[in-house]
């Protein structure tokens, strides 16, 4: 992880499902409106991260769905978009280098001018984040790039300058990491205070809230390597829909792989480069001792 690595903070305790992030994110990004099926056309509401939709809020329910963040007929709101791993599978797996980790934020970008289209990123990502798009004539990849052209221009990510709660802020992932450990450390209950915006710079007034029962974990802390976007939630995070994943990255698992085999290779191919070399010097002994007999 870069010491200057940028990310995201959601915590699922304090979104409303209210989607002016899912708005905020099509605008800035100038992505066209998306839809489920021709048949509801009407709506751009896709039910998962696309080409054209990279950041969705989807809803975990249970009986009722009548309790926030409880899972007794209770419901709860997620974020899904790319978490920006810190050892990303999509860069390990692209042939190409369309995707690109930055050295300094962190950021996981895409090339569309780089890539040859083979999707080995879309099967490669453990959070099914990035998606191909069909439709397009020249076919190309669609993911959350952390507002990357916004970042350049002195602004940040779009969805949490919008998020009227701060549910999903923006930040140095050390001050969100650290923000994320102190509300898991609160007392479930009692009243605390919520940065939003950016939590960096404190661009936003806070607001004042009751703390819930948050799970003891933060989701992306170690999940594959870690990762720049971090979760809260006080559902479970198996029934929210994350991936239970193990904490060793998948790239380090198939680059080191990939050395043992290469490693392991080294030795075969001597042993045929010596045995290529004796073959050619008897034929080339055999042939002297045909032409002297001519
Ligand atoms: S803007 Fe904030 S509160 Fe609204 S859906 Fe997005 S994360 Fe939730
Ligand atoms: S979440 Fe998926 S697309 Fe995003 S950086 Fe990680 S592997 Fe890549
Ligand atoms: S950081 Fe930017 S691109 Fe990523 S989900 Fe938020 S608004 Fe969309």
């Amino acid at each position: 992880m870069p010491a200057e690595a940028v990310g995201l903070l959601f915590d699922a305790t304090l979104c409303v499902g209210c989607k002016a992030c899912v708005a905020a994110c099509k605008r800035v990004n100038d992505l066209p409106p998306d839809y489920n099926s021709a048949v509801d056309g009407l709506w751009d509401m896709p039910l998962d991260t696309t080409a054209r939709t990279w950041n969705v809020i989807k809803v975990f329910k249970q009986g009722a769905a009548a309790n926030k963040d409880q899972v007794e007929d209770g419901y709860a709101f997620r974020k899904s978009s790319c978490l920006h791993c810190v050892d990303p599978s999509c860069v390990s797996a692209c042939p190409v280098s369309a995707m690109k980790k930055d050295p300094q934020t962190g950021i996981v970008s895409y090339n569309p001018d780089t890539c040859i289209g083979c999707r080995y990123c879309v099967a490669a990502c453990p959070f099914g984040i990035p998606k191909f798009d069909y439709d397009s004539p020249t076919g190309k990849i669609g993911k959350c790039e952390l507002c990357r052209h916004r970042i350049a221009e002195g602004q940040y990510a779009a969805c949490a300058e919008v998020c009227p709660t701060g549910a999903t802020l923006y930040g140095k992932v050390s001050d969100l990491a650290a923000e994320a450990r102190r509300r898991v450390a609160l007392e479930p209950g009692t009243t605390t205070v919520y940065p939003r915006g950016n939590l960096t710079t404190g661009d936003q007034p806070s607001w004042e809230g009751p703390v819930a029962h948050y799970q003891p974990s933060i989701y992306g802390e170690r999940e594959v390597g870690g990762t720049q976007v971090l979760h809260l939630s006080a559902v479970p995070y198996a029934l929210m829909g994350y991936p239970t994943l193990p904490e060793r990255s998948f790239a380090s698992r198939s680059e080191t792989l990939q050395h043992t085999l290469y490693s392991g290779l080294v030795l075969p191919i001597a042993l045929f480069g010596a045995m290529t070399w004796v073959a050619r010097r008897n034929s080339r002994g055999h042939d002297d001792q045909q032409g002297g007999e001519q």
